[in-house]
């Protein structure tokens, strides 16, 4: 049996963390290492690793908690709005989804968070539809 990652041991309880919302297929809580504070990860309890393997019955209850995570951040922290993302393998420092729900202000300067924009050569983006198209449709 692998160690459980750390998700699945605050999911059951084994591991302390600063649990905000417990439903029965959802768990919420603060993220150690902020970017804003009250930086939440939203996590289904059941296992998935990745987006790509959460169950579809697992989908909805899971972006209902970070509508209501992101609702809370407004009314509790003053939030304006919230930055909402997940990582998938790359930069994903724990093999268990979870959705970071980030409350955010005008002018926070979260920035630089943001990834540097490519431009698309002409062509590219036709070709680039294509290739995803096919993928989808198959
Ligand atoms: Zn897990």
């Amino acid at each position: 049996m692998p160690m459980p990652d750390i998700v699945c041991q605050i999911a059951r309880g084994d591991l302390d963390a600063e649990i905000i919302l417990r439903t029965e297929t959802v768990v919420a809580f603060l993220d150690r290492r902020p970017l804003f504070k009250g930086h939440t990860l939203v996590c289904p309890v059941e296992h998935a690793p990745t987006v790509l393997e959460l169950p579809a019955d697992a989908a909805a209850p899971l972006l209902v908690a970070v509508q209501r995570v992101a609702e809370a951040m407004k009314t509790a922290l003053g939030a304006e709005g919230t930055f909402v993302a997940v990582n998938n393998v790359v930069s994903q420092s724990v093999p268990h989804v979870h959705v970071h729900v980030v409350p955010r202000k005008t002018g926070d300067g979260l920035r630089g968070f943001f990834w540097p924009r490519q431009a698309y050569a002409e062509g590219e983006r036709f070709a680039y539809a294509e290739r995803l198209r096919a993928a989808l449709a198959g």
